[in-house]
């Protein structure tokens, strides 16, 4: 069975990553997100296991000593990262992957693995991404601004994406999203190799 496909998504909070994510979920059964550990409190309506996996700083520093992360950052104040073996497992089983990951994880994990497809999530402005951290209602204002001014940095980083989509109406944003997906699913060297396979080219 060949791998899956890796798709990095990336934002700043408040973008629009988790609502576009769930929108093109649906659409790819073999489309699965990885589930990241975080020292974050879950917010109301989060369950362990389902959006993250919720860890102590002790846990999660055990982890980072025995290499279990794929990457890992700190990011507004809290310590997220995505586990190895769980990324390696899915993808060896044929699943594509969504990983909602902060630009540092993104480039950490671009240096380490082949074959990823890096997408970046712009809001249409900074006034409506502080509009939509609001509107969410889960942070405090001091959680805000910190996310509000990390943006602009993180925002720098989208040149180095392969796509960058910009969600100002959902529905175009999700239809692209769901593009690029199909698109790679017909690209270069990985549709080769399986061509190859069908008729015995080699
Ligand atoms: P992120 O995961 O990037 O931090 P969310 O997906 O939680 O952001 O979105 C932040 C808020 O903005 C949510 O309340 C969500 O419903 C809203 N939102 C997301 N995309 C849009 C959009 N295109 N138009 C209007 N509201 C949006
Ligand atoms: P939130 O607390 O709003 O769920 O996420 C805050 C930020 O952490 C987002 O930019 C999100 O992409 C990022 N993030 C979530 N999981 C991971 C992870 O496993 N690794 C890294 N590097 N960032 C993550």
């Amino acid at each position: 069975m060949s791998e899956g496909i890796l798709f990095v998504l990336s934002a700043p909070s408040g973008a629009g990553k988790t609502t576009l994510s769930n929108l093109v979920m649906d659409h790819f059964q073999a489309l699965t997100p990885s589930i990241s550990y975080t020292t974050r409190k879950a917010r109301p309506g989060e369950c362990n296991g389902v959006e993250y996996r919720f860890i102590d700083h002790a846990e999660f520093e055990r982890m980072v000593n025995a290499g279990e992360f794929a990457e890992h950052a700190d990011v507004h104040g809290n310590r997220y990262g995505t586990s190895k073996a769980d990324l390696d497992a899915l993808l060896t089983s044929g699943k594509d992957v969504l990983m909602d990951i902060d630009v540092q994880g993104a480039a950490q994990i671009r240096s380490s693995r082949k074959g990823g497809i890096y997408i970046f999530i712009v809001p249409p402005s900074m006034e409506v991404c502080e509009e939509r951290l609001r509107a969410r209602g889960a942070e405090d204002e001091e959680s805000i601004q910190r996310r509000l001014e990390g943006a602009r940095n993180e925002i720098k980083e989208a040149e180095s994406y392969d796509y960058i989509i910009i969600n100002d109406k959902l529905e175009l944003a999700a239809e692209t999203l769901r593009s690029v997906i199909v698109a790679e699913h017909a690209g270069g060297e990985r549709v080769f190799n399986k061509v190859e396979e069908i008729f015995q080219l080699n």
